[in-house]
């Protein structure tokens, strides 16, 4: 007779809020997407802004475009979790959905510069990871940026003039991964992730087992 099936062990923790930043076209947004698309028990934070739609984007999905009264509005009624002004447009993250989400203890991702970055920490140090990806040169910055070609000339030259100034934040990060080849920085965020989600402080549920555990006597 076969043995019977055991259900596999799971034990309760805490969402994790993971935290990506990057110069303008080093390939966060990639790399999120990526993992977005590859790992189900991770969720996108839909970030509000000023800024106009890019034609491959889509209202709801890569951001709630907004205009900046209804951005002032959002923000002054304390809903945003954090925000900042980058590149000359508003961006914050709303509260809700991630207040929601850490309660469940579902992760949740974001995509958002360093200010933002540095906001989060603040407020939810335990539950934030934070990686910092950079690009292999600031020759290939520049050609990643025009490649993507959903930006305008000046706006480009506005992201590259911006990028010195956000690399030197890089220290503040608790990963920092260089963006060569993508497949290789793509299996360094799996890995973070992946050894983020064991960590003991992370496991509440690990009490209980453990308890359950030291409680149990195999019978011969
Ligand atoms: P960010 O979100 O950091 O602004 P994106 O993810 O939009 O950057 O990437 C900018 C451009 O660079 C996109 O066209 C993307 O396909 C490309 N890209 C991202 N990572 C790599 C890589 N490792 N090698 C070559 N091109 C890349
Ligand atoms: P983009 O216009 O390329 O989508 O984003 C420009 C910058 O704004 C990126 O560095 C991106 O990470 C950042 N960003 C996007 N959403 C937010 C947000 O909600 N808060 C903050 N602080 N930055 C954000």
């Amino acid at each position: 007779m076969k043995p019977a099936k055991t259900s596999p062990v799971q034990i309760a923790r805490r969402g994790l809020m993971l935290v990506i930043s990057s110069p303008s076209g080093a390939g966060k947004s990639t790399i999120a997407r990526t993992l977005l698309g590859i790992d189900k028990n991770i969720g996108l934070s839909v970030s509000v802004t000023t800024r106009p739609r890019r034609p491959s984007e889509v209202e709801g999905v890569h951001y709630h475009f907004k205009s900046v009264r209804e951005f002032e509005r959002l923000r002054d009624s304390d809903a945003l979790l954090e925000w900042a002004e980058v590149h000359g447009n508003f961006y914050g993250t709303p509260r809700e959905p991630v207040e929601q989400a850490m309660a469940e203890g579902r992760d949740m991702l974001f995509d958002i510069d360093w200010q933002g970055a540095q906001q989060l920490q603040e407020k939810m140090s335990a539950d934030v990871v934070s990686i910092f990806v950079l690009p292999p040169t600031m020759t290939e910055l520049q050609s990643r940026l025009h490649r993507r070609a959903e930006d305008s000339e000046e706006v480009i030259q506005t992201r590259l003039a911006n990028s010195r100034a956000e690399i030197a934040h890089w220290r503040e990060y608790d990963y920092v991964i260089v963006n060569d080849d993508l497949d290789t920085a793509f299996d360094a965020v799996q890995s973070i992730v992946k050894a983020e989600r064991l960590r003991r402080d992370r496991r509440h549920g690990m009490f209980d087992f453990v308890r359950g555990l030291l409680e149990e006597t195999p019978s011969l």
